[in-house]
């Protein structure tokens, strides 16, 4: 029996293939499908539904129902039974329609005549396109063999239907990939760009999803698989000393590699006639489907790891990979499922614009993105499966926005905004070697944060009077070794030199918490961000921080050297840090390297409490740098990669600038330098608060540096200082509204 449906099942897709091959309309095409599954299957009806809008449903072709129904009877996702296997991505079986849950009674099609209902998802790789319907007369249940014929024939129309084979009038049937679509996401990172996309793992297309020659298709799959396996051994030996994440998601590859489920189904859908790489898709597509439903992030996960290595066995066969020869566009807009930081740097500066479909706001790659200044959207569902190579698009990083192939209203909307952008950066640039100077005659010092050789440009093109924060952590992250002593050494000299006398922060590594070393041992902690990190790991495994500052010292050999210590919560932790560098600075002049000329010694201020600590720490440290991303997130509580809270609380809060006004206050009193280099340096009327409170110095990203030192050149200090604690003592919640309406008033003059 199951031979005869396979038979069945391969004579029947050859028959597709030759409408496929035929010469006729899309809509032709598609009616004469229905007729030839009906016929087929043996059932009197056999409809297509496909999608006409992201929520609506539409009857496109009918052999059975009503004809005039077709292109008229439309239902929404979930509404009906065809809408809940749209949108559950579910078959949905049964012998009694009308008793079955969600059925919905659709007069026009005259379908209260058929009392059994087989509907199956047509979907390619996740993305939803329509269902597959037949009916039949007497109530029965179909079986599994048919309803597994329905499947696999499912997986063809999907293929047929991205390949362009049902073109045709009405919005169902439009080409695919070619209107316009709006996608929301997160910022990542702020900016607007226009340019063209550039797939990261370019989509394998199976323009050959049907075979008559099951035996040889079967001989492709087992060695395609083969060569998987081989491949992910290899990979496992290469990382047995790897991160724990890394391990798991190999052993997960090696599981399902080897899975005989897996294999199983693949090879029952070649013999019903479909290809080896067709079988590989139509598995990953429903573990896709599957992948929309569960809750379980562990799940989820494995899911994933399952669509990774699909990817991989269809690149094996259908020879298509990351190597497809392909150009990149003119103004590549970067477009992956998510992206390492490593790959991300290799695309460096080349990129305008970077678009994920996951990523997160604190990732590595996020990261980078900032560093390189690209605009960067996260979370924007849809976009891998929407977007094609070479596609128009344009990314708004402000809004967290994405216009795929925009209509010309939109284009000449966002060309207006980037046009608005480049004239503002030109007004910043006539201001670039001017001093931060305000109306009351204070100059505010203008730094900028860095952390990648890629940066460094910009402390000319900026006007940025040095760097106030140098990440240098992000030369660990982007590597998938610890760096060589050696290697970080050479780093920071060519950092030194680019930076041409200007200062140098040199922050020391600050890991932990959302900065995870892909090759350390990962901690398993309840609560990273207040775990294991920065100058707590420094202290506690000495071992890199001194490699870390013997790099520092030999780089600097005879010139100043300026570095700060991360996440210092109590002064002690600053004196033990401080002991470790000494240490070091004479081990150094033992082994005969030159000295800095200087060397200068800060700490970070970025949990409360250092804000009350001892007198004593105030006049001992150099300088302070206030890490307000940090600070912010512990003085309220508020997780910085949440985005829930994240925003709930304002930088302007009374309470927070209270705080600030008191470290401001301790640093006058000991004569230290005080500094801020958190995000909030870079919004201006943030920066503008910071310096009216009494910081003298902020450090930001390059792009900010125009629009906050363009705002601080004209405003009056002292003025803004008033307004700021007037509205503390009205007891107004957060200053903005006040210094928002002062500001207002200023440009009314
Ligand atoms: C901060 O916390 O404000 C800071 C500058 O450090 P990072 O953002 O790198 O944690
Ligand atoms: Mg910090």
């Amino acid at each position: 029996m199951a031979e005869r449906m396979e038979t069945e099942s391969r004579k029947l897709l050859r028959r597709l293939r030759d409408t496929m091959a035929s010469d006729v309309a899309g809509q032709a095409r598609l009616d004469q499908i229905t007729h030839l599954i009906a016929d087929s299957m043996g059932s009197e009806v056999c409809s297509v539904y496909l999608f006409r809008d992201e929520e609506t449903l539409e009857l496109c072709a009918t052999e059975g129902l009503k004809p005039e129904a077709v292109h008229q009877t439309r239902m929404r996702l979930g509404e009906g039974l065809v809408g809940r296997v749209a949108r559950t991505g579910q078959v949905v079986n049964t012998p009694d329609a009308p008793a079955a849950k969600g059925f919905r009674y659709m007069p026009e099609t005259g379908e209260e005549r058929y009392s059994s209902f087989l509907g199956v998802p047509i979907q390619r790789l996740g993305e939803k396109l329509g269902v597959l319907v037949v009916q039949s007369r007497d109530a029965r249940e179909f079986s599994e063999d048919e309803q597994y014929a329905l499947e696999v024939v499912a997986m063809v129309l999907a293929e047929m239907t991205e390949l362009g084979a049902f073109i045709g009038e009405g919005a169902a049937l439009s080409a695919r990939h070619q209107q316009a679509v709006l996608l929301r996401g997160t910022t990542g990172q702020e900016g607007a760009a226009e340019g063209h996309v550039w797939l990261h793992e370019p989509r394998v297309v199976v323009a050959n999803p049907i075979s008559d020659d099951p035996q040889s298709e079967l001989v492709r799959l087992t060695e395609a698989v083969e060569q998987l396996r081989v491949g992910v051994d290899r990979m496992l030996e290469m990382s047995l000393t790897g991160d724990k994440d890394q391990l798991q998601v190999l052993e997960a590859y090696r599981m399902f590699a080897n899975s005989k489920g897996w294999m199983r189904r693949m090879e029952e859908d070649i013999s019903r006639g479909l290809s080896a790489e067709a079988a590989v898709e139509k598995e990953q597509s429903q573990a896709r489907a599957r992948m929309q439903q569960v809750q379980d992030a562990y799940l989820r996960e494995r899911l994933s790891d399952l669509d990774d290595l699909s990817n991989r066995l269809l690149r094996i066969l259908t020879g298509q990979g990351s190597e497809t020869g392909a150009e990149m566009p003119p103004d590549p807009i970067l477009i992956a499922r998510n992206i390492g930081p490593g790959d991300l740097l290799e695309y460096g500066r080349k990129l305008r614009g970077i678009v994920l479909e996951e990523g997160s706001v604190g990732s590595h790659a996020a990261i980078v993105a900032r560093a390189l200044a690209i605009p960067l959207v996260v979370h924007a569902s849809r976009i891998t499966t929407e977007a094609l190579n070479g596609d128009h698009i344009m990314v708004d990083g402000d809004q967290g926005v994405v216009h795929l192939r925009p209509d010309d209203t939109v284009v000449s909307a966002f060309r207006d905004k980037i046009a608005m952008l480049a004239q503002a950066q030109e007004r910043f640039s006539s201001i670039r070697g001017l001093p931060a100077e305000t109306k009351c005659g204070r100059t505010i010092g203008m730094h900028m944060n860095a952390g990648l050789m890629a940066d460094l440009p910009s402390l000319e093109s900026s006007g940025a009077e040095g760097v106030g924060l140098f990440r240098t952590e992000l030369q660990f992250l982007v590597r998938n070794q610890m760096p060589k002593r050696s290697e970080l050494s050479a780093l920071y000299a060519r950092v030194l030199d680019s930076a041409k006398g200007k200062r140098v922060v040199f922050r020391t590594l600050d890991i932990g918490s959302d900065k995870v070393l892909p090759y350390m041992k990962p901690n398993d902690e309840p609560n990273p961000a207040l775990g294991w990190r920065a100058i707590r790991v420094g202290l506690d495994k000495p071992g890199i921080m001194r490699m870390q500052l013997q790099a520092l010292i030999r780089a600097a050999a005879g010139r100043p050297l300026t570095l700060m210590f991360p996440f210092i919560a109590q002064f002690e932790e600053y004196t033990a840090a401080r002991a470790e560098l000494d240490k070091t600075i004479a081990r150094e002049e033992r082994l005969g390297h030159v000295l800095p000329e200087s060397i200068e010694i800060g700490a970070m201020l970025e949990t409360p409490s250092l804000a009350f600590a001892p007198k004593k720490f105030f006049d001992d440290v150099g300088f302070l740098s206030i890490g307000g991303n940090d600070l912010k997130q512990f003085f309220f509580a508020a997780d910085r990669e949440n985005e829930r809270v994240r925003r709930r609380y304002d930088t302007l809060n009374v309470s927070f600038l209270s705080l600030i006004d008191k470290v401001v206050q301790r640093c006058r009193e000991s004569n230290t330098p005080l500094s801020f280099c958190g995000e909030d340096a870079g919004r201006p009327i943030e920066a503008l608060c910071l310096a009216a409170i009494g910081v003298e110095t902020l450090s930001m990203r390059p792009a900010s540096i125009g629009p906050v030192k363009s705002l601080l050149r004209r405003v009056n200090l002292e003025e803004a200082r008033e307004i700021i604690w007037d509205a503390r003592e009205r007891g107004e919640q957060s200053v903005r509204p006040a210094i928002v309406e002062w500001l207002r008033s200023q440009n009314g003059n």
